[in-house]
């Protein structure tokens, strides 16, 4: 079951007021899970910036939210938008917005807080890696004007992805420090991290140290290692 709390949002550019949901509990009924921690699993929007409706402006939902008043009367107010509302959304280079969009928030330093760079900087990886996270298989093509299809959508991601590399290896880089820094490290985690970065020999060494229970997901990882693999993948 999937159960919202009604809280009020209150924009700190321009004093919006805001009707906004906080997501209490969740049924997950399916869910496809990458190396790069990033889940496909349906559950409604959960995320930590918001978009001002009136000023399009972004704002972190924690500090906007109003504290809980029981005669706020939320009828009559808007809801923000999300990333996904802007006006770019339909355009066919979304993907590179989307990267600029959480790239732009770092630079400007959006966030002051070492748990929201990680944030941040983990939008970023994942925004990166969704160009070539559902690259169409060969398999699937049913004929050969598919495979042609097939063939140039690759080479058009693959391309793409390339220009993004350095960029997402700058961003692994300061997301490893701010991740070290802060503890609690989940050594599975900073391994792809290191192995996105194309450094197998660290990301090897990383995974040794792995004293948990090694199952699919350390072999999986295991042989990405071996076999010098850097992209993002499927876990399951
Ligand atoms: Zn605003």
């Amino acid at each position: 079951m999937t159960t919202f709390h009604s809280i009020v949002l209150d924009c700190p550019h321009c004093s919006t007021l805001m009707n906004d949901y906080e997501l209490m509990s969740y049924t997950v009924h399916s869910s496809t899970s990458w190396s790069d921690g990033k889940c496909d699993n349906g559950v409604p929007d959960n995320n930590q910036i918001k978009i001002c409706a009136v000023c399009h402006l972004p704002f972190w939902k924690a500090n906007a939210t109003l504290p809980d008043n029981p005669d706020w009367d939320t009828e009559g107010l808007g809801g923000p938008i999300n990333i996904h509302d802007l006006p770019w959304r339909f355009d066919d280079n979304r993907q590179e917005m989307q990267i600029k969009f959480y790239n732009d928030l770092i630079d400007d330093g959006f966030a002051d807080e070492d748990d929201k760079e990680i944030y941040l900087r983990t939008k970023l990886w994942w925004s990166i890696n969704d160009i070539i996270r559902n690259l169409s298989k060969w398999t699937s093509a049913r004929n050969l004007r598919q495979l042609s299809e097939i063939k140039k959508h690759r080479s058009k991601s693959l391309k793409l992805f390339g220009k993004y590399k350095p960029l997402l290896e700058k961003n692994l880089d300061r997301l490893i420090f701010n991740y070290i820094k802060k503890g609690d490290i989940d050594l599975i985690s900073l391994t792809e991290m290191y192995r996105e970065k194309s450094n197998f020999t660290k990301a090897q060494e990383i995974l040794l140290q792995f004293e948990g229970e090694k199952g699919k997901v350390y072999g999986k990882m295991k042989r990405k290692i071996r076999q010098k693999s850097s992209k993002v993948f499927l876990l399951d």
